[in-house]
């Protein structure tokens, strides 16, 4: 891959703790070109997974980068959403946070169909929790996971082997 998206996060040494460095994917998704590059990365990267049905990403950051690859795509965007948000019937899924403690995240109940192709799309793998969350939310609905795409792999948390099973895209590894 020739564009250096890496010039293109912010490092910032603890936060939003002591002891934890934030990657801050503000000024790639701030650069058109960045963005764009980005986008198109992980358009290549759904289409050589045979194609899909639909994005899911989960909030916040998850639609940013599911958002304009699923427009792209010709496909829809399903936002995973924290709980409490979404109005009609909804499947919930809790998972425990990277920095401590507990949050669930929601699907609209009609929002796949058993056998839709998915996508899911977020800004960064950490621990892997919240992928794993919201892979389970796709498939309580018949949904098939085809993919997980990310702009940053954060290596040692080793959210890889949480979702050991699905394939994974980053677009870098921290
Ligand atoms: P995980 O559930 O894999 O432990 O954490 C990943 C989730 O936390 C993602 O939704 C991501 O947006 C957020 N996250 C955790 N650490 C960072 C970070 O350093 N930078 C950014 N941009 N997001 C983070």
């Amino acid at each position: 891959m020739s564009f250096d998206f890496h010039k293109y996060v912010a490092s910032m040494p603890d936060f939003p703790e002591p002891g934890v460095t934030f990657r801050d994917i503000t000024p790639l998704i701030g650069d058109g070109e960045a963005y764009a590059a980005a986008t198109d990365a992980i358009v290549e990267y759904a289409k050589s997974r045979g194609g899909v049905d639909a994005i899911v990403g989960p909030e916040s950051r998850g639609f940013i980068v599911g958002g304009p690859v699923a427009f792209k795509l010709g496909v829809g965007l399903i936002p995973a959403r924290k709980a409490g948000k979404l109005p009609r019937k909804t499947v919930k899924q809790d998972y425990e946070l990277e920095y401590g403690g507990t949050n669930t995240l929601e699907i609209h109940a009609d929002a796949i169909k058993p056998g839709d192709r998915v996508l899911i799309t977020d800004d960064l793998l950490a621990t892997g929790g919240t992928i794993a969350a919201t892979i389970k939310l796709v498939e309580q609905l018949g949904g098939i996971v085809v993919g997980t795409a990310f702009l940053i792999d954060l290596k040692d948390l080793k959210g890889r082997e949480k979702i050991a099973d699905y394939d994974v895209f980053s677009l870098m590894e921290y």
